[in-house]
C-alpha cells in the first residue's frame, strides 16, 4: 500500500517515552555527558506547561522567567506583555498557538540536586484542540509537563483532552494548583477533581496555608516546614520565610504526609519496607521517590500557589529539577532509514553523529525566520553543514541562538538533549530532521494530513497582491498543514487547512504580522473524486492544418484502487508504439488530468493507469501533443468508470460527564457520525466517532449548549468516504455556481 492523501496526525508521534524504560531508569545519575558543554544532560529539563485557558499558564511561565532572571520587568497578561505570547492574536484570544521554546536556569537550594544549576527548557504548548497536531509535536520533544489548574475552576475540560494526549504520550507530569488566592479558592477540593476527572494517583507535595485572601504561605510535606510570605506581592517572590509547621496545621500535614509516603511505598520497597515498620524515612528517600513514581507516570505530586500574587512558584521550580525526567532518562529515539524499512535508535549522546528535528517555525520581530530545534544525538556546531533528509540538500548552520524571554543569545553548539533556534536557515520546514550526511535518517515519517477545508483569498488592493503571495509561502513554510495554491481557471488563490478555527488564525496572522490586507471566500470542504469500476480511455490529440501538425495518441484503462492507496502508473506499451520519450509527458497529463476530476472538479484519488497502446507520427508527434492525449484518455476513462465524489471523514474524541453521553451520541448520529467505541474513566467517558467534516461546522458551540459546557472534543482527518448520492448532487449542483475548490 502506498499511503498518499491520507494519514492522521498521530503517526508523528512515537511513543517514546516507555513506562517501564522511565521505571527502570528513574535514577540513573550519572556525571557522563558533562564535559565542557555548560550545563550536562542530568541537569537539563525540557518541559511544557499546559492548561486549561486562563488558569494562568502565561502568568506562571512569566513568574518562572522572571525569578530565574531573563526577564527583568513582570509582563502582566492583562496588559498584553507576556513573554511566551508571542503573537498578538493570542492575546487578543487569550490562547497560545504558538510552541516558542525558551531557556531559563534554576539552582535548588534544598533536595538532592541543591547548588547545582539547572538548565529548565519551557516549551510552550497550544492550549486549544483545533491545534491537535501542533499540541502533538510540542509534546515530542518535551520530556516532562505542568499542569496548571485554577483553584476555584479545579479541572476544565480543556485539561482533561490535554492530559489525555499527554497519557497517551506517556508524558510525566506535575500539578500546580494556581490562583489560591482567588475567592473560592479551594485546594483540596481541586485535588480530588483531579483524583475524580484524571483518574490521577494525585497526592500534595505542598500543603496551602491558609485560602483566598488569606493564603499566606506553604507547608512542605516531605521537609515537614513552612513557608510563610511576608508581603503580600512579593516581585522575587523569595520574600518568605521558613518556620515550623503552624501548629493547626501539624495534624493535617502528618495525615497528608502519611497519605504521601503509603503512596510512594507502591514504587519502592525499601520506602514500603521502612513504612510499614513505621520506621524513620529520609527526606533524600522520600524525594528519591517521589522522583521515581512520577517517572513511572502512575504518580501525580500537586503544588498550591499564586503565580500572580508570587507564590509557590519556587516551590514548583524546585519541583520541576528534583522530579521531572531529565533527557538520558528517557528510552532512545528511533530514526527511520533511507530505505524506508529500517529503524536506529538514537540517543542523547553529544559524541554521536548529530540528528535532530525542527519542531516549530516562526518569524521573530527582530532576526527574522527562526527553526526551534531539538537536538536528539550529537552536537549542533555554528558554522556546520547539515544534511535534510526531506529535501536531500545540504544546509549551513549560519548563525544559533537560545531564546531567553527578552534576550536572544547567540551560542556556539547546541549539545544533545537541547532545544536551540537556528537562524537563517534555508528550506526547513516543520517535522524536518537535519542530520549528519552519513546518518541520512528521519526522525519523523514526512507526512502530514491532507487539508479538509479551503477558501478563497483575495488582495483587498493591487497593492497587496505580492505581499499576500510572499506572506502565504511564508506561512505554508511555517506550517505543514496549510497549503496554498491557486485555482488554474478562476485565477483565485485558494488556501486551505485543517479546521475553520486553522484557517481564521492564519488569515488573522496575514493581517496583523504581515499588514496585508484580503478578503476570503466562506469555508468549502476539499473534496476528493474517484472511480469504482475499471474503464478504458482513448486519448488523442491530432492536429494537421498545413506547416507542423501535432499528433499524439494514448490509450489507457483505468482501475480503482483502495482507499490511500493513492496513484499508481504502469507502462505496458511493447513494441515502441510510443516512444520512450513521450511516456513521461503522457504520465504528466494523466496527472494534469486528475487534479480536476470529470464531477465536480476536485482531485481524483487512489487509482491506477495502465498505459496500453497509442501511435506516434514521425514528424509531427511531441511532448505537449502526448500530454494533452494524456488528458483527453483520463478524461474519458474516467467518465466510464463509475466516478464519484468522496468527503473528508474526520475522526471526533467526545470526552463528556455521564449524565451527557446519551445527548452527545444522539447529535453524533444526527451527523451521520458512526460510533466507533467508548470507554469510561471516573465520570467521564470517552466516545470515539467517525463523522463527515460536512455535518461539523459549529460543533464546538453545539457541544458545549449539549453538555452545559462539560463535554470537549478533539478532531482529526481519518479519511475519505463516498457521499451519499443526493448529496453529490448539492455538491455537482454549488460547483457549477462556484466552482472555487482546493
Ligand atoms: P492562561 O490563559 O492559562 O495563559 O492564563 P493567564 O496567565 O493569561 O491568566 C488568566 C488570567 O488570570 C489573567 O488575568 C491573570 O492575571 C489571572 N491570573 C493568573 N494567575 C493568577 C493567580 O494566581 N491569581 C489570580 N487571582 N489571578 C491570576
Amino acid at each position: 500500500m502506498t499511503p498518499t492523501a491520507w494519514h492522521s496526525p498521530t503517526v508523528l508521534l512515537p511513543t517514546y517515552v516507555g513506562k517501564d524504560f522511565l521505571m527502570n531508569n528513574a535514577l540513573t545519575i550519572s556525571p557522563a555527558n558533562s564535559k565542557d558543554r555548560g550545563t550536562p544532560l542530568e541537569y537539563t529539563r525540557n518541559i511544557g506547561i499546559v492548561a486549561h485557558i486562563d488558569a494562568g499558564k502565561t502568568t506562571t511561565t512569566e513568574r518562572m522567567l522572571y525569578y530565574t532572571g531573563v526577564v527583568h520587568k513582570i509582563g502582566e497578561v492583562h496588559d498584553g506583555n507576556a513573554t511566551t505570547d508571542w503573537m498578538e492574536q493570542e492575546r487578543e484570544r487569550g490562547i497560545t498557538i504558538t510552541s516558542a521554546a525558551i531557556s531559563c536556569e534554576w539552582t535548588n537550594e534544598h533536595g538532592p540536586f541543591a547548588g547545582i544549576r539547572h538548565k529548565i527548557n519551557i516549551i510552550d504548548t497550544p492550549g486549544h484542540v483545533d491545534f491537535t497536531a501542533e499540541v502533538e509535536r510540542s509534546l515530542r520533544v518535551l520530556d516532562g509537563a505542568v499542569g496548571v489548574f485554577c483553584a476555584v475552576a479545579g479541572v476544565q475540560p480543556q485539561s482533561e483532552t490535554v492530559w489525555r494526549q499527554m497519557d497517551k504520550y506517556n508524558v510525566p507530569r506535575i500539578a500546580f494548583i494556581n490562583k489560591m488566592d482567588r475567592t473560592g479558592a479551594d485546594f483540596f477540593a481541586a485535588v480530588e477533581d483531579i483524583r475524580s476527572k484524571l483518574g490521577g494517583n494525585a497526592h500534595p507535595l505542598f500543603l496551602p496555608i491558609g485560602a483566598e485572601d488569606r493564603f499566606a504561605g506553604l507547608i512542605d510535606l516531605i521537609r515537614m516546614k513552612a513557608f510563610l510570605y511576608h508581603k503580600e506581592d512579593d516581585p522575587m517572590g523569595k520574600d518568605y520565610e521558613t518556620t515550623e509547621i503552624p501548629s493547626d496545621l501539624l495534624e493535617l500535614s502528618k495525615k497528608y504526609r502519611e497519605a504521601l509516603i503509603e503512596a510512594l511505598a507502591d514504587f519502592d520497597d525499601s520506602l514500603a519496607e521502612k513504612f510499614l515498620e513505621g520506621a524513620e524515612i529520609e527526606e533524600d528517600e522520600i524525594n528519591a521517590a517521589v522522583r521515581k513514581a512520577t517517572l513511572s507516570l502512575d504518580f501525580l505530586g500537586v503544588i498550591p500557589g499564586t503565580a500572580f500574587k508570587n507564590k509557590g512558584v519556587q516551590m514548583l521550580m524546585d519541583c520541576i529539577v528534583d522530579y521531572m525526567p531529565n533527557p538520558l532518562d528517557l528510552p532512545p529515539m528511533v530514526g527511520h532509514l533511507d530505505d524506508g524499512e529500517s529503524q536506529i535508535e538514537i540517543k542523547p549522546d553529544d559524541s554521536a553523529d548529530l540528528a535532530g528535528l525542527a519542531f516549530k517555525l516562526a518569524t521573530d520581530p527582530y532576526v527574522g525566520k527562526l527553526v526551534f530545534f531539538r537536538v536528539y544525538q550529537g552536537e549542533l556546531k555554528k558554522g556546520s553543514t547539515l544534511y535534510n533528509p526531506r529535501t536531500r540538500r545540504k544546509e549551513r548552520i549560519s548563525r544559533l541562538m537560545v531564546m531567553k524571554a527578552d534576550a536572544r543569545k547567540d551560542i556556539e553548539v547546541a549539545y544533545s538533549g537541547d532545544i536551540c533556534a537556528i537562524i537563517g536557515a534555508k528550506d526547513i520546514v516543520t517535522g524536518d530532521t537535519l542530520c549528519t550526511r552519513n546518518l541520512n535518517v528521519r526522525l519523523e515519517p514526512p507526512t502530514f494530513p491532507d487539508p479538509v477545508i479551503s477558501m478563497s483569498i483575495e488582495p483587498a488592493t493591487k497593492a497587496d497582491q505580492e505581499k499576500l503571495s510572499l506572506a502565504l509561502q511564508r506561512l505554508a513554510e511555517e506550517d505543514p498543514t496549510f497549503v496554498v495554491k491557486s485555482d488554474e481557471e478562476t485565477g483565485q488563490t485558494i488556501i486551505a487547512g485543517m479546521g475553520e478555527l486553522h484557517l481564521e488564525i492564519l488569515r488573522d496572522r496575514l493581517f496583523r504580522e504581515f499588514k496585508v490586507q484580503a478578503d476570503a471566500g466562506k469555508p468549502q470542504i476539499a473534496y476528493r473524486e474517484t472511480i469504482f469500476r475499471s474503464a478504458k480511455g482513448t486519448g488523442k490529440f491530432i492536429r494537421q492544418s498545413g506547416g507542423r501538425g501535432q499528433y499524439g495518441h494514448v490509450e489507457i484503462v483505468l482501475e480503482p484502487l483502495q482507499r490511500n492507496e493513492g496513484y499508481e502508473f504502469e507502462n505496458k506499451i511493447v513494441g515502441g508504439v510510443i516512444p520512450r520519450e513521450y511516456i513521461k509527458p503522457t504520465e504528466m497529463g494523466i496527472k494534469e488530468g486528475a487534479l480536476n476530476g470529470i464531477v465536480a472538479g476536485y482531485p481524483v484519488i487512489d487509482f491506477r493507469v495502465r498505459l496500453v497502446f497509442g501511435s506516434f507520427h514521425e514528424v509531427d508527434s511531441s511532448e505537449l501533443a502526448f500530454k494533452m492525449a494524456g488528458i483527453f484518455a483520463f478524461k474519458e476513462a474516467m467518465k466510464k468508470a463509475n466516478p464519484a465524489i468522496l468527503e473528508p471523514i474526520m475522526k471526533v474524541e467526545v470526552s463528556t460527564p455521564e449524565e451527557s453521553q446519551g445527548d452527545i451520541m444522539g447529535d453524533l448520529t444526527r451527523r451521520r457520525g458512526q460510533i466507533q467505541g467508548m470507554e469510561t474513566k471516573g465520570n467521564l467517558t470517552n466516545i470515539t466517532a467517525f463523522v463527515p467534516l460536512e455535518t461539523m461546522f459549529g460543533y464546538a458551540t453545539d457541544v458545549r449548549s449539549l453538555s452545559k459546557g462539560r463535554a470537549s472534543y478533539t478532531m482529526e482527518p481519518a479519511h475519505f468516504e463516498k457521499v451519499p448520492a443526493r448529496m453529490e448532487q448539492k455538491i455537482v449542483e454549488t460547483f457549477s455556481r462556484e466552482p472555487a475548490r482546493a
